[in-house]
């Protein structure tokens, strides 16, 4: 297990504390830091307990903070149940420490931005302050939806879209569509994404549609913000963090995140997302350790009385030939108790049979309790080949896991 932590930020010792003392002033909070006497060194937080989003949304509710210069823009910050909980960024969106490492766009591009605009989620905005600093001319797309990509599609290609952004499932189908009417963007060259895992579909697409294009991403969170950036040349599960964060794996390979921004308004300090990772030395050729991110650890759930892991599962379903994509939706019946559908978006080559392959290997694998549950009661499983997998509406995201209660 790795403890150290070390950054060569600016004041990152001063803005730790700053952190510190502002959690301390919550009150629903304080006991949980009145151990901590001092932060002499960055090596110090070694002591401080991690947060997580519940721990955050606490504090931020007692905190409300504001930006010292122009407005404070406030986004949808996690919470799964009741109201939405909101998470604050300044004017700018922190975009500018991101430009200075991260450089997709330049004055010469015709950028849209295919995020969803509104209610609460940052990514539209975000991508909007970073283009201003590109100087780059800029089309704000929002959502659209499958009726709407012909003409859309069309529009890109008379005025010679160099970029495209958006998250990968909303894009997947834009592009596949492109691909389906013969239509090519050869003028794209840069695709921009954020918000969840890379679509390996949109590899199989792009080639034929703009085959210039490149993937160029960006990692965080709505509480951390940005927290690290890769390029066409990184593994696309392999990030380079920003210097204002300062990242941690502890134990079961979970990583915390605590920001080093000074003026920063949520205070994160030692934050864990969930998600696991590792240090590596990417691919790419930048010197220096590169945060590449293993999944989720909280991926475990309850089905019909045994822990299954809904990573281990997919990974085990990604490794089937002819996989694009899937997903897990645990559904509770009152009467019969849970079901497993299997949604399997299938690869442009995929062989007949997919559905049937997938539910074998599932059967077959040795990843423990659910499978026995299966044998059990062959009923609890499903498999079934699909177009698209089930998405938020707001944002496009698709999760990995689905859970929902039969009506
Ligand atoms: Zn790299």
């Amino acid at each position: 297990m790795t403890t150290e932590f070390f950054s060569a930020a600016p004041l990152a010792v001063a803005t730790v504390a700053d952190t510190l003392a502002k959690l301390r002033s919550v009150p629903a909070l304080a006991d949980r830091y009145a151990d901590i006497v001092a932060l002499d060194s960055l090596e110090d937080l070694v002591h401080v307990p991690v947060m997580r989003k519940d721990d955050l949304n606490v504090a931020l509710e007692h905190l409300k903070p504001k930006a010292q210069h122009g407005a404070t823009w406030t986004f949808q910050s996690g919470g799964s149940t009741g109201s939405p909980k909101l998470g604050y960024a300044p004017t700018g969106l922190y975009m500018a420490e991101v430009y200075e490492q991260w450089k997709p766009l330049g004055p010469d591009d015709l950028f849209v931005n295919a995020w969803g605009a509104g209610k609460l989620w940052g990514a539209h905005y975000l991508m909007g302050a970073y283009a201003d600093l590109t100087g780059c001319t800029g089309i704000g797309l929002g959502a659209i939806n499958r009726g709407e990509y012909d003409a859309w599609l069309e529009f890109f290609a008379d005025r010679g879209v160099t970029s495209i952004g958006g998250t990968p499932s909303v894009l997947r189908p834009i592009i596949g569509r492109a691909r389906e009417l013969g239509l090519k963007l050869p003028d794209l060259r840069s695709v921009l994404w954020l918000g969840e895992a890379w679509n390996p579909g949109l590899d199989e697409d792009l080639p034929a549609v703009a085959p210039r294009a490149r993937r160029w991403g960006l990692f965080g969170s709505t509480e951390t913000w940005v927290a690290g950036t890769n390029t066409p040349q990184c593994a696309d599960d392999t990030w380079h963090p920003l210097p204002s964060q300062l990242v941690h794996i502890g134990a079961d390979q979970l990583i915390d995140f605590t920001s080093l921004k000074p003026h920063g308004l949520n205070p994160v300090l030692r934050y864990q997302t969930g998600d696991a990772g590792e240090w590596v030395t990417c691919t790419c050729g930048v010197p220096g350790r590169a945060l590449r991110v293993l999944g989720r650890r909280d991926g475990e759930v309850k089905f019909r009385g045994l822990l299954l892991n809904a990573d281990a599962l997919l990974r085990e379903v990604a490794g089937v030939p002819g996989v694009s994509q899937s997903q897990l939706v645990l559904t509770e019946y009152p009467a019969r108790g849970s079901t497993c559908e299997v949604l399997v978006v299938p690869a442009r080559d995929a062989a007949d049979g997919l559905a049937a392959r997938v539910r074998d290997r599932i059967l077959g694998s040795a990843f423990g309790g659910p499978s026995s549950a299966f044998h059990r009661d062959p009923e609890a499983l499903e498999v079934r080949v699909t177009d698209a997998l089930i998405h938020n509406e707001r944002t496009g995201k698709v999760s990995p896991l689905v859970q929902r209660r039969a009506t």
